[in-house]
């Protein structure tokens, strides 16, 4: 098997990536390093009391940074740091100024509800979050936005965060965040938020940011998927075209993800990415993406019930070779799809997977 034979040789610096059986180059690695948050949105946290991971089963900032430079040994060159909040956990920088040093990334992004990022950091002479972290070399940040409505946003997300949500926008364009490196997603929702499309589509265009809307996907909660609340991306666009006018399809335009954008011509050609996991057959046909879980579980799709526990062998002292190894099976076991869309997932919680 291919990961037999790659694992028998010394890993390349920039090496293009490990190849799975179906032809996925891996080079993106997700890595959720807490299960805790300071919001409780309906479609990710359970509402009922959440029972944290204890410190001690967490990766450290150590061992994250190791697991990363294996990756990085095997052509890992992506990292995108999630939760849980990434932003609320102690000492987070820490762990950017590790990833930033480790040779052959060359991308580095954060995904957060964004409510700290304006916030002072002390020990950092009282600059915002959002500008340490591009101080540690973070290039794109991804803002959960969901509603422009200050009732709305509580009642999805159960906290009253809209306005610091809002400085935490500006605080990232202050830090020198540019157009495409900031990115709104939208969780579609109806009933909540269809009459929020518009009021968001001028919110991201009066400000240059990249608006995304991702389809609800089956996973945390037993009652975060139901037809009731279900809003498929084809209803989304016609919500939209009827706001601003026509989508025009744009395939040549690429982030590093499964999004597929469409350009509003009426506005000044305004882009608007569509993540339809549940609808768009061919979500997967391009994935290179490996996740890790805050706990080390290294999982080959988000959408699917395979996780490796490659904490263990971490912990019992394994070398650098029996990781990467690690890594080649976990990669030779990544399916050709996600299956959200017969496999309900109730009990695999978004937060510590990291979305
Ligand atoms: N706390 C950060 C945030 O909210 O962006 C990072 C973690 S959150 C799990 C990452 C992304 O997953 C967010 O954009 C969130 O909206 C999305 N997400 C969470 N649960 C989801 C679900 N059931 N379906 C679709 N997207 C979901
Ligand atoms: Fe927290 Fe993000 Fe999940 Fe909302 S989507 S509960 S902000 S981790």
């Amino acid at each position: 098997m291919a990961a037999a034979f790659l694992a028998s040789r010394e890993p390349v610096a920039y090496f293009p990536g490990v190849q799975d059986q179906f032809g996925h180059l891996i080079s993106y690695l997700r890595l959720s390093i807490t299960d805790r948050c300071n919001e409780r949105c309906v479609y990710c946290m359970p509402q009922e009391l959440q029972e944290w991971l204890p410190h001690g089963d967490i990766l450290s900032y150590e061992e994250i940074a190791r697991l990363v430079r294996v990756g990085a040994s095997l052509g890992v060159n992506k990292l995108r740091v999630t939760g849980g909040e990434p932003l609320t956990r102690r000492g987070v920088l820490e762990l950017f100024r590790l990833l930033q040093e480790i040779p052959g990334i060359r991308d580095l992004g954060v995904s957060t509800n964004g409510s700290l990022l304006a916030r002072a950091v002390p020990d950092h002479g009282g600059r915002s979050m959002a500008a340490c972290l591009r101080g540690y070399g973070v290039r794109t940040v991804n803002i959960s936005l969901d509603t422009l409505d200050p009732a709305a946003y509580a009642r999805i997300t159960g906290r009253n965060f809209l306005a610091q949500t809002l400085a935490g926008i500006a605080a990232a364009q202050a830090a020198g965040f540019g157009p495409g490196e900031i990115k709104l997603n939208c969780v579609l929702m109806r009933g909540r938020n269809e009459d929020q499309l518009g009021p968001l589509i001028d919110f991201a265009g009066e400000r240059g940011l990249l608006l995304r809307f991702i389809e609800l996907m089956p996973v945390s909660t037993t009652d975060v998927l139901s037809d009731e609340n279900f809003l498929p991306i084809a209803t989304a666009r016609r919500i939209i075209e009827k706001h601003s006018g026509s989508l025009v399809p744009a395939p040549a335009f690429k982030t590093n993800g499964p999004a597929a954008y469409y350009t509003l011509p009426e506005r000044g050609g305004q882009m608007i990415g569509f993540i339809g996991a549940m609808t768009n057959l061919h979500f997967c046909e391009s994935c290179n993406k490996l996740r890790l879980t805050c706990e080390g579980k290294l999982r080959p799709c988000l959408g699917s019930y395979l996780e490796f526990d490659i904490r263990a062998p971490l912990r019992a002292g394994a070398s650098d070779a029996e990781l990467r190894e690690f890594f080649f099976e976990v990669v030779a076991r990544k399916p050709k799809e996600h299956d959200f869309r017969d496999n309900y997932q109730p009990n695999r919680k978004m937060v510590a997977i990291g979305g």
